[in-house]
């Protein structure tokens, strides 16, 4: 169940009527907002007061009677005398949506703050609770449309029957996408290079480490474009719906645990994709280059001869430092950070244990929380120091983050015992430069000794 007591919908009132109750400056605001629709106004009061000469309505000065609600569209009442309260109860009978100013448990409607590029409306609404709000959304929206937007919608909807003539869905989306963010668009040549394009891509997006402010506008702006997105499990619902709404998801699970699908699959999936002209969102937490098997699905694609393109996104490491406050680089401390899996290396040539702990930087370990006390081990096995401080973020940079902190003996000799989620684990004298004691609200659990 959702959360909304209102249910926002452009309600159709082209050649009906829109009745105002009331003479005042509450009838005044009303008639302003509806004078932007095709209906005729009709302000109806003993005395009209406020100044409604700079406005097309029809003024009525008398009392209310039953049969000005006939092909009436919508009701509104903003005075509250015996006008006001017969127009309500004859509203009811016909079953005539009501709004009443100021009272809001009498209202079938509430009006939303307008934006208006006719045809283009957009409409804020807070159910009542927060008028300022939407005011300061409203202004926000306002500044982002440009004029030009409604003239634009329009020649889009005079073109509608011949780009469905000529252009395939997928082009016809294109078309549309390009020519409502174009300025002064040049519509017969448009039409024709949407018509001769089918080429899909493959776009490997960061979706950084699960807010969805943690996202950059260059990977929204892609989501918003894409015809399929493939997503990682560790990718959160809400950064995946940031993705546009018809756009067709696909989940290719690689939860530690249970793989449901295998490398091979996803990168074969994206290539079928691409060949059948999609544009694909391949959507990866943190960024994607970083212990995200980029390298597999590049090859695969370069090998297919298929067009990519690479978006950044905030690796897990970065947002642990933040939420910490770690410099993990700091003069005379550390001068530098090793991003590094805590899973060894396949290639046995190259010696990762010895070669992390000699190398005196800041450590950020990847894939390391089931296997926590063991990655200790190995390192303090090649000489590394028991009592250098360690830090470990559960879901960093979300807002159920939880630290835990700790030297590295102490994680070495005890199970830790952590919240559900991806963790990071710091390792090196930076952490102790961070807020790891004293941050707010956050639980902190000591390092159990075994
Ligand atoms: N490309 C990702 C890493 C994917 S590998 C990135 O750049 O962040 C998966 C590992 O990333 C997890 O095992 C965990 O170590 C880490 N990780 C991903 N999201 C995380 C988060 N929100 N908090 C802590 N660690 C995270």
């Amino acid at each position: 169940m959702g959360e909304l007591n209102t249910f926002p919908v452009s309600y159709r009132v082209e050649g009906q009527r829109i009745v105002i109750v009331g003479g005042g400056e509450d009838a005044l605001n009303k008639a302003r907002l509806v004078v932007k629709t095709t209906a005729s106004v009709v302000i109806i009061s003993r005395k009209i007061e406020a100044d409604f000469s700079t406005l097309a309505v029809t003024l009525a000065e008398r009392p209310f009677e039953a049969r000005d609600l006939d092909n009436v569209a919508l009701l509104f009442v903003a005075e509250s005398g015996p006008d006001g309260a017969a127009a309500q109860a004859e509203a009811r009978a016909r079953k005539i949506p009501v709004n009443v100013v100021d009272v809001p448990e009498a209202c079938d409607f509430y009006t939303p703050s307008i934006i208006d590029r006719a045809p283009l409306t957009v409409a804020v609404s807070t159910e009542g609770d927060a008028p300022v709000l939407a005011r300061l959304v409203r202004a926000r929206i306002e500044a982002l449309l440009s004029p030009e937007l409604g003239p634009l919608a329009r020649l889009a909807g005079s073109l509608r029957a011949r780009v469905a003539a000529t252009l395939t869905k997928l082009q016809a989306r294109r078309f549309y996408e390009e020519l409502l963010t174009t300025t002064e668009p040049d519509v017969e040549t448009l039409i024709e290079a949407h018509a001769s394009e089918n080429a899909g891509e493959v776009w490997l997006i960061g979706a950084g480490p699960g807010a969805e402010d943690l996202l950059t506008l260059r990977a929204q702006r892609l989501l918003q474009a894409a015809d399929v997105i493939v997503h990682d499990q560790l990718v959160p619902d809400a950064v995946v719906e940031m993705g546009r709404r018809d756009a067709e998801r696909i989940p290719v699970g690689k939860k530690k645990g249970h793989h449901s699908f295998t490398q091979a699959q996803i990168n074969a999936l994206l290539v079928r994709l691409a060949k059948q002209g999609k544009r694909v969102a391949r959507l990866k937490s943190g960024d994607p280059m970083v212990f995200g098997r980029a390298g597999e699905e590049l090859t695969a694609l370069r090998k297919a001869g298929i067009a990519y393109r690479i978006v950044p996104g905030i690796s897990a490491a970065l947002a642990a430092a933040a939420d910490t406050a770690t410099p993990v680089t700091l003069r005379k401390v550390s001068t530098g950070l090793i991003f590094a899996t805590a899973h060894g290396a396949d290639d046995g040539e190259l010696d990762h244990w010895a070669a992390l702990a000699s190398s005196g930087l800041t450590l950020a370990l990847y894939m390391g929380k089931s296997i926590a006390a063991t990655t200790a081990g190995r390192l303090l096995g090649r000489g590394m120091n028991p009592s250098l401080p360690i830090g470990i973020v559960v879901n960093a940079g979300r807002r159920n983050r939880s630290f835990h902190r700790g030297t590295l003996g102490a994680l070495a000799s005890g199970a830790l015992e952590m919240a559900n989620g991806p963790a990071i684990i710091f390792v090196g004298e930076t952490v102790a430069h961070g807020d790891w004691a004293d941050a707010p609200a956050i639980t902190w659990k000591k390092v159990m000794v075994a």
